[in-house]
């Protein structure tokens, strides 16, 4: 059973102990330590499960960066407020251009709004765009026409990060690294490691084979604590069983 939060603590423990630090994204950005992890979250939706990564890497006294949408399915004031106060940073997960339909003026004037609800939050310094699969527009190209430097936000992920040095990893997919699900979440990437589950990145961290400064994304909607997916695995499985059963009536 892969993607559960249990899974994610052994993982994080693994590397805790493989000699890495912990820094924030915006950490990272400012001074780099040498062996150093960033734990950057997508918020996508389910911000309740943010909230549970966050009580699971706070209790292992590490911090990480999460990025919140504007929309409701994941900016949840009070869920938010609950990550921060875990000592988290917050940043925004951009997609101004999607919600603007194209119209690149009128998603900066929503950037600017968006950004600053997000700062009533935190100081908020770095931003993400997302992917939206399933949208035509790429909230990257805003960036055509105007600069985030100007907005305070001092990095962003897809631009700032050198991705030869740092090794990028996602759960995009819900595998590791899968090419072929992910539009847009893709950097080019200067290093050849494949990472077929969780357990095999413990493995890889407890070998030692793996570069000294890594940025793991996930998307929180996807890590679920073992008892939901159980429980879901369950009711999906009696589904099955009862569909199964009709067909054996006919
Ligand atoms: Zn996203």
């Amino acid at each position: 059973m892969d993607f559960t939060q249990k899974i994610y603590r052994e993982l994080l423990v693994t590397l805790k102990s493989a000699g890495y630090t912990f820094q924030t994204f915006e950490d990272l950005v400012r001074h780099p330590n040498e062996k150093v992890i960033v734990l950057r979250h997508d918020v996508d939706k389910l911000p309740q499960n943010a909230v549970d990564l966050a009580k699971i890497e706070q209790s292992l006294g590490l911090q990480a960066s999460y990025y919140y949408r504007i929309v409701k399915e994941s900016n949840v004031p009070k869920l938010i407020e609950e990550v921060r106060k875990l000592g988290h940073e917050i940043g925004y997960h951009y997609e101004d251009l999607t919600l603007a339909k194209g119209d690149k003026k009128k998603a900066l004037g929503m950037w600017e709004k968006n950004l600053e609800y997000f700062r009533s939050f935190y100081p908020v310094t770095t931003a993400c765009m997302h992917g939206s699969p399933m949208s035509k527009w790429d909230n990257r190209l805003i960036w055509e026409d105007y600069n985030y430097k100007d907005y305070g936000i001092i990095a962003e992920p897809y631009f700032d990060i050198d991705y030869n040095e740092v090794f990028y990893i996602t759960d995009t997919g819900r595998s590791w690294n899968s090419t072929g699900v992910s539009v847009r979440d893709k950097v080019d990437s200067g290093f050849d490691i494949d990472v077929n589950s969780t357990q095999h990145f413990i493995s890889l961290a407890k070998e030692n084979r793996l570069p000294n400064k890594i940025i793991i994304n996930t998307h929180p909607q996807r890590w679920f604590d073992a008892g939901f997916g159980w429980f879901r695995e369950l009711v999906l499985q009696n589904l099955k069983n009862q569909v199964k059963k009709f067909l054996v009536k006919k």
